[in-house]
């Protein structure tokens, strides 16, 4: 197993018993789930899918995707996330949820075209290759199902707002939390999906205004984003 910078995994370990706390450095997670969670809905509506949730960590996306009636299994490389995740679903008493430490690699591996719906968000920026996370997950979703990703672009305005403003200025996120040379185009992981088989269906702006303090969908890719793609079936 290379694909896996343990430093990352270690500065979200340190930070996981604050998971659930909305107040906490996961705030923002928190504050994007539900646009992001009505986004996939739409695009793949969730009530009795199987969805793959990579580099789930506490399990913010797949516990309420599980809520929303989606058969979900979230898997990490990070212990004690999953640990958090888990204990987090027995708490809530969240059916239909299952999580596993183990690469995405290594399952696409043991069971492809298995998902109806792969999900892995503001996660490809801490893998040393995220194009091979993109081809795990086109092999792990079944042809003609979903795949969604989000991350956040590469140039001077995301290096502004996404370290200078988020981590130095606003502290909504720990100093350290994103490297900018791991930050991705949005061509780029374009690219990375067509290579892996997957088409592209939507890419939407996730954007932050600092005095409503919320985060809305716009059209404004130039920071955070968000992609859809199929397999095409
Ligand atoms: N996807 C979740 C958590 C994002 S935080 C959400 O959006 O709510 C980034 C997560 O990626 C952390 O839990 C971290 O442990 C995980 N991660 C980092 N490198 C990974 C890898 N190589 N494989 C799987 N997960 C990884």
């Amino acid at each position: 197993m290379t694909n896996v910078d343990p430093q990352e995994l270690a500065k979200f370990s340190e930070l996981a018993h604050r998971w659930w706390d909305t107040e906490s450095e996961f705030r923002p997670l928190h504050q994007i789930n539900p646009l992001r969670l009505d986004w996939i809905d739409r695009h793949a509506p969730l009530k009795g899918r199987r969805v793959l949730d990579i580099g789930c960590g506490g399990g913010i996306l797949a516990d309420s995707m599980a809520r929303r009636g989606a058969n979900v299994l979230g898997i990490d490389l990070a212990t004690k996330p999953l640990k958090v995740a888990q204990l987090h679903a027995l708490e809530a008493g969240t059916d239909n949820i299952e999580y596993r430490e183990i690469a995405a690699e290594a399952l696409a591996a043991d069971v492809p075209a298995s998902f109806d719906t792969v999900t892995c968000m503001e996660m490809l920026e801490h893998v040393p290759d995220p194009s091979s996370i993109v081809q795990a997950c086109s092999t792990l979703v079944k042809p003609g199902g979903w795949v969604f990703f989000s991350t956040i672009n590469r140039n001077a305005k995301a290096f502004l707002f996404a370290i200078v403003g988020a981590e130095h200025v606003l502290q909504l996120l720990p100093k350290g939390t994103h490297e900018y040379a791991r930050f991705i185009r949005p061509s780029e992981l374009a690219q990375w999906c067509r290579n892996a088989g997957l088409e592209m269906a939507d890419t939407r702006g996730m954007e932050y205004n600092p005095l409503t303090k919320r985060y809305g969908l716009s059209g404004d890719t130039s920071v955070n984003y968000l992609i859809a793609c199929r397999k095409p079936a």
